[in-house]
């Protein structure tokens, strides 16, 4: 690879040709408005001291990052690091997101988050924040996911969000993530829409992102304390792609270090069985470019460009669409993807579990079951981050299926 690959957006939202902002004219103005108050508030030394003390002293930031000398001994091949996500209040990233947009509605005047939730975990930390800043808070689910996460349903309202039920389409997130939107529309002028991943018009998905960014920024200064040099590898799963460009965003202009997006492979590879997006060279039927929810990106599409459904034994990684500046940094080869199965996943669920005492979250278990594949192919004195996004307690119902 020769010169550095694009980290900023351009001045419209784009990664090469991924990103930008297809909305309709209502929400033209509400997004400009995001754009400015968030350039303002990153400009902002008080707005950053702010967040940096919600993230230690409410998250528990900095996570650790845990040199797994078992996991490591066990599969003979690289030095294998976990950066411990899962052990943030709540479970996994996503709060690093939540706390600095509800910081940002605060900025912004206003006092009413709207967020939708996939897997619920987006749900909790969003409904984790609102309380813990005095926001009233509306999380839009699909009624699929509500049932494959009954108890982050639980969960939020005891935090005392307000769960809607989304009984349309394919009732999971990307069903949600329309509701939403038609209710930011309503009522954008007390609400700030908080959305959970690297996806959706610009700015979101620079937003996320560089409140994510601080996952890899940590790594970077852990790695070169342990080790005193920087990583050859940087593992992560990919739903909409939020936790892995946070380990990535650091690295990326260091072209030694290989990056590798997880996604998810579900049961099979025909259009609908899985959720691969950027793994098509494995075969995977159905990834094209489109525009949905605001963002030209690569889709899960048939033939018609009918938005698929899609399946994952994990909720988090079960989305038709992908982060754009994902889809931009695999056509540039700079990272690359590949998609591991339902079963794989549950399998290296278990290995880490048995092997060093953390049961991970499914969507963390993908990243996992690949680096599990790979290690035998990989030298002894090579290094190796994954990111280990979310802790397991949220799965329990779904591993004790299939154990
Ligand atoms: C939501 C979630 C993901 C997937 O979202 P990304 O935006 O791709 O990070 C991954 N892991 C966990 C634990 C999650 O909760």
């Amino acid at each position: 690879m020769s010169a550095a690959p694009q980290t900023m957006p351009d001045s419209r939202g784009r990664y090469g040709p991924f990103g930008g902002r297809y909305v309709p004219e209502t929400l033209v103005a509400p997004l400009e408005e995001l754009e400015r108050a968030y350039a303002e508030a990153r400009a902002d030394k008080s707005f950053q001291k702010e967040l940096d003390d919600l993230l230690h002293n409410f998250a528990g930031r900095p996570t650790p990052l845990q040199f797994a000398s078992r996991l490591t001994e066990q599969l003979a091949g690289p030095r294998i690091y976990l950066k411990r996500e899962d052990l943030l209040h709540t479970g996994a990233h996503k709060i690093n997101n939540a706390l600095g947009q509800a910081l940002l509605a605060v900025r912004m005047g206003k006092k009413r988050i709207i967020a939708e939730t996939g897997a619920g975990q987006h749900g909790v930390a969003t409904a984790t924040v609102a309380a813990r800043l005095g926001l009233t808070c509306t999380v839009y689910m699909g009624t699929e996911d509500m049932e494959r996460q009954r108890l982050n349903v639980f969960r939020m309202r005891l935090l005392g969000a307000e769960v809607v039920g989304v009984d349309s389409g394919s009732r999971t997130l990307k069903d949600a993530i329309n509701e939403a939107m038609r209710d930011w529309v309503t009522n954008v002028r007390t609400s700030h829409y908080l959305l959970g991943s690297v996806l959706g018009a610009h700015p979101y998905p620079q937003i996320v992102r560089d409140f994510q960014k601080i996952i890899g920024e940590e790594a970077r200064e852990q790695i070169l304390r342990a080790e005193e040099r920087l990583p050859d590898h940087l593992i992560a799963c990919v739903g909409g792609g939020s936790n892995a460009i946070g380990l990535f965003h650091a690295f990326l202009g260091d072209a030694n270090v290989k990056m590798l997006g997880v996604e998810a492979g579900g049961r099979g590879k025909s259009l609908g069985e899985h959720a691969a997006r950027l793994a098509a060279a494995e075969g995977f039927a159905g990834a094209r470019p489109g525009v949905l929810q605001g963002t030209y990106t690569y889709l899960l599409q048939n033939a018609d460009g009918q938005i698929s459904t899609t399946h994952s034994v994990s909720a988090g990684l079960d989305y038709p669409g992908v982060g754009p500046e994902h889809a931009w940094l695999a056509e540039q080869g700079r990272a690359e993807y590949t998609a591991v199965s339902d079963e794989d996943a549950v399998a290296a669920a278990r290995t880490l579990a048995r092997v060093e005492g953390i049961i991970p979250a499914l969507e963390s278990a993908h990243a996992l079951a690949e680096l599990i594949r790979r290690a035998p192919k990989m030298r002894k004195d090579e290094v190796v981050i994954l990111n280990l996004s979310g802790r397991g307690d949220k799965d329990m119902e779904i591993l004790s299926r299939y154990v």
